[in-house]
This record gives C-alpha cells, structure tokens and sequence, in this order.
C-alpha cells in the first residue's frame, strides 16, 4: 500500500493511493496511530466517499519522526569517491527532526556553508516501537520505504571532523513523496537527477548492510519509536547543489521525491 500525507483547505490529512492513482482519504492521519502501525487495518478506516486527484493536493512529509537515524558508508564505491575505508559495522550518526522538509519545498542554503551537497537514500520508516530485534525479525517493525535527501554541508563536514552541523540545517532532510509498505527493499534502482541530468545511478542491492541488519544493528544501541526513520546511505555520485538547482530522487517503487535550492 502507498500511504501519503497532504494539505486539503488547510488541513492536514492522510489516504492510501488507490489503483487509479488517486487518494482514498483515511479517517484519521495514519501519525495519530503514532503506537503501532502494523496492526492496523486501514482498509477499515477508509472515508468512502472522499477521494482526491494527485494533483489536486499539496503532498507533505509523510511522516512525523522524533528521530532520523543516519548510515554513513553504506555502498562500496561510495567509501572509494571519499576515500574512506569501509566499515566493519555500521556508522551511524543522527539528524534532528527539524531538518525534515516535504516533497516539492526549497531547500536552504545556510551562509554558514559554501558547499551544499545532495545524497540520495532509500529511508525505512518504523512502525512499532522496538528494541533489541534480530536481524530475521527487523522485518516485523517496518512499517515501509521513502525516499530521503540526507543534504549536507561537506565543507563543514570536513572542518568540524564530526558530523553533526553538516547534516542538521534545517531542511537538510526532504522526505517523501509517499511510504510504500510493500516492496523488496534490497532490490530497487535509486537515481539522484540534478537539473534532469543523472548524477548518481545504482541499486540497493549494492548496500554493504541491508535494511534488515541496520535496523537489527540500531536497536541494539537505542529505542526505535513507530515513525522513526532510519536512511539507509547514499550510492556514488554525490556532487554539490547551487542556487536554482531542482534536485530529484527516483526509487523503482516509490517515485520522485523533488526539492528546489
Ligand atoms: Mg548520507
């Protein structure tokens, strides 16, 4: 199913996309659900009568975390662009959830940076709270997939020698468009298009740890929350965003997610 979130005479609500690609309105904004979103059966929570045309609505950020849980270096060539050795283990890192923005916003350009970077990512939406999970359970807590642009100040990066204000300006993280609940994970064609033309261009089959041991690997550090996000890292091909710039990001099985600089 294909969930999404959007504005409709100023209210903020929530449907499932129907086989005609419109929006079957639910009754309730999924997020209300915040507890567990596994077991729910939103076919029941349908308002019948109320549909709505795709382009018709102002989609918003499909989700509400209160944590997104960052993976650096998660597909070999792109450790060999930074010149980084690859990780035994996961390398985390966290982003704060004010960065989140939604489909088709502007991304800022701090003056704080001179180099704005964009990084394509396949994001896991979790949906009930865990600890603890093993990696042959980790696929009883997702609830689906999104799309995440982790955008990053690489300058900073690289001065600070620590990640945190890099990644953290406020709308460094565009999620969206839609959350697909039923999809193979490990199998999607992800591309980044700056200005239409393709700068990264690969598969999450290229992972080095696939969604299942991250989430597993996370757990055991921290308390997932049902709506967290975890962004699972970026393939090659990560370049530098300017003024004007409108950035996309295509996975197979989910769609575009657009942002404008
Ligand atoms: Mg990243």
């Amino acid at each position: 199913m294909k969930f999404i979130r959007f504005i409709d005479n100023e209210i903020k609500k929530s449907g499932i996309i129907n086989e005609n690609n419109e929006i079957n309105e639910l009754k309730y904004d999924y997020l209300d659900y915040n507890t567990d979103l596994l077991n729910i059966e939103f076919e029941k929570e349908l308002n019948k009568n109320k549909s709505y045309k795709l382009s018709d609505v102002k989609v918003i950020e499909p989700v509400e975390a209160s944590k997104i849980v960052c993976v650096g270096l998660n597909y070999v060539e792109h450790g060999e662009e930074l010149k980084m050795e690859l990780p035994n283990e996961p390398k985390l890192f966290l982003k704060p959830s004010t960065t989140i923005l939604g489909h088709e916003e502007k991304i800022d350009y701090p003056s704080m940076t001179k180099q704005v970077d964009y990084e394509g990512e396949l994001a896991i939406v979790i949906g009930k709270k865990c600890k603890d999970i093993e990696t042959n359970n980790a696929k009883d807590y997702i609830f689906g997939y999104t799309i995440l642009n982790d955008v990053t100040a690489r300058d900073l990066q690289s001065i600070d020698g620590q990640w945190t204000r890099a990644k953290s300006f406020d709308t460094f993280c565009p999620i969206g468009p839609i959350i697909n609940t039923k999809m193979d994970p490990k199998n999607q064609k992800i591309k980044t298009e700056v200005n239409n033309i393709i700068k990264q261009d690969s598969n999450t089959k290229n992972m080095i740890f696939d969604v299942y041991e991250l989430l597993s690997f996370i757990s055991k550090i921290m308390t997932l929350n049902s709506g967290d996000i975890i962004a699972t890292g970026t393939p090659k091909g990560v370049g530098p965003l300017n003024f004007g710039d409108i950035v996309e990001i295509t996975i197979e099985d989910i769609g575009t997610l657009r942002n404008y600089i």
